[in-house]
């Protein structure tokens, strides 16, 4: 029987920056992972195939759009699906093997398998038991589908079979306008499917910023896609290779039906515990099925821990990493901490959505006195050369102390320029901070300035 510090269950990002973090800090560490390759839902069916397609479809796109108007003529780029398909294959091989390599230069003991825990202290995997000192449950989660619907990975898939279909589609329905659910909805649109979404509430990506939403939806309809909102889908049946989608106008109660090749539900994920024995331990649940945690990721059991998606918070890589972390530094009797009020959530799309801290809707629920500074890139000579003007920065700050409370972006590589606002929050900048910060010209984050700039005596290039 071996014995660890340390066993994380789950290798994917929360998991495998727990178990590198624990074998930094002196621990002894092993890491179980049940699938054939590490790094989690985020590298092999998520994050990281994801955006490899939006990649090459931004490509297309962009080759389709607006090379001829930079003087770049010739034939447009043809669509090679099955070679399409290897670069993301690729891509995500050439990510799980560099969390291989890590594993060995951190000298972790990958224990191949699905683990269990019988009892407190000690992890089974297939006929092996290991000791534990600790145990950490990072197992994340999986695609929740609506009642009724019948996933096949053909024809009604998951974000899963999405990724590896057989064809592109001529017709797409996507059931959830969430972020996966647009980020795959506009790869299937850049190469040539028409697209529908069809959403339960009368939004897209519930949550967001309510001006970003509608900039957001209003950019994605010019792009081709197609949204049905306030719509409750009934059922999805398949026939021939075929699916025909019910949905109800919540509005009126009128029942309609579509037709589609490819049916993508993507109406949210829910944790994935099976197996692991949590019940008979007695960890307790939250009445959503994940695992309750206290503020050093503990549970209620002593030396059993959970992160990532298993846990409470929003389902994201980077809050998955950050626990991970944290994890590791409370077992190490180090301080571990996580912001949770300084996440960003990005969308991947083009242009790309981010935001951070609060909206102006929580904001004035909480009857928190605020201002906002907004930059359209319209205003931005960047983003002007480079056909990327639509979308703007929007800062959120105190009335009072200028504080950054919220930033909202949508434009060109918001994922990347949310980040200085994100430091500014963690050091309690005030949008002041922010707009007498020189930026280099020209940049996108130019834009960034300029907003911060309005929340005091005006951007201006506006
Ligand atoms: C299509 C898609 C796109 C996404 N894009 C983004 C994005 O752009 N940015 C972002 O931040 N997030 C994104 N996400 C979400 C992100 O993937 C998750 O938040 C993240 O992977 C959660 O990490 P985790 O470590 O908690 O769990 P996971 O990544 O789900 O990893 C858990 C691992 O545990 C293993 N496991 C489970 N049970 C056991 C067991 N009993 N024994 C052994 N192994 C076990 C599983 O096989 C899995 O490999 C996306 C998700 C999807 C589906």
């Amino acid at each position: 029987m071996a014995s660890y510090d340390v066993i994380v269950i789950g290798s994917g990002p929360g998991g495998y920056v727990a178990a590198i973090r624990c074998a930094q800090l002196g621990l002894k560490t092993a890491c179980v992972e049940g699938r054939d390759t590490l790094g989690g839902t985020c590298l092999n069916v998520g994050c990281i195939p994801s955006k490899a397609m939006l990649h090459a479809t931004h490509m297309l796109h962009e080759a389709e759009h607006n090379f001829a108007a930079m003087g770049l003529t010739g034939d447009t780029p043809k669509v090679d699906w099955a070679k399409m398909l290897s670069y993301k294959q690729d891509t995500i091989d050439t990510n799980t093997k560099g969390i291989e390599f890590l594993f060995k230069k951190n000298k972790i003991d990958w224990l191949k398998g699905w683990g269990s825990i019988p009892e407190a202290g000690k992890v089974k995997v297939g006929d092996d038991l290991h000791e534990a000192k600790n145990i950490i449950v990072a197992t994340g989660s999986q695609s929740s589908s609506l009642p009724g619907i019948e996933i096949d990975e053909k024809t009604v898939v998951t974000s899963t079979g999405a990724l590896e279909l057989g064809k592109i589609p001529k017709k797409m329905v996507v059931i959830g306008a969430g972020v996966i659910g647009l980020e795959l909805g506009s790869v299937y649109s850049r190469l040539g499917a028409e697209v529908q979404v069809i959403e339960f509430l009368d939004t897209i990506t519930p949550g967001m910023d309510g001006e970003v939403q509608k900039t957001f939806q209003k950019l994605l309809t010019k792009q081709g896609l197609k949204f049905t909102l306030g719509a409750a889908v009934q059922a999805v049946t398949t026939s021939d290779g075929k699916a025909t989608v019910t949905y109800k106008l919540r509005k009126d109660d009128s029942e309609h039906t579509v037709e589609a090749d490819t049916v993508l539900v993507a109406t949210g994920r829910k944790p994935y515990v099976d197996g692991l024995g949590l019940e008979a331990l007695g960890v307790e649940m939250t009445d959503r099925g994940q695992i309750k945690t206290n503020g050093h990721w503990a549970t209620n059991v002593k030396g059993i821990y959970a992160i990532g998606d298993a846990i409470t918070g929003p389902m994201l890589a980077h809050k998955a990493e950050d626990e991970g972390m944290a994890t590791a530094e409370v077992i190490a009797g180090k301080a571990g901490h996580v912001n949770y009020g300084v996440i960003p959530g990005v969308i991947y799309t083009h242009p790309e959505v981010a935001s951070v801290g609060k909206t102006e809707e929580e904001l004035k629920t909480a009857g928190h006195a605020y201002k906002v500074g907004k930059f359209s890139f319209m205003g931005n000579g960047r983003a002007k050369a480079n056909f990327a003007a639509d979308g703007f920065v929007k800062i959120i700050a105190d009335k009072e102390t200028d504080r950054i409370l919220g930033a909202h972006i949508i434009g060109p590589m918001a994922g990347d320029l949310i980040h200085e606002l994100c430091v500014a929050m963690e050091f309690g900048a005030a949008a002041q901070d922010v707009a007498l910060t020189c930026h280099a010209h020209p940049t996108y984050s130019e834009a960034v300035r300029e907003a911060a700039l309005a929340c005091g005596d005006g951007a201006i290039h506006m």
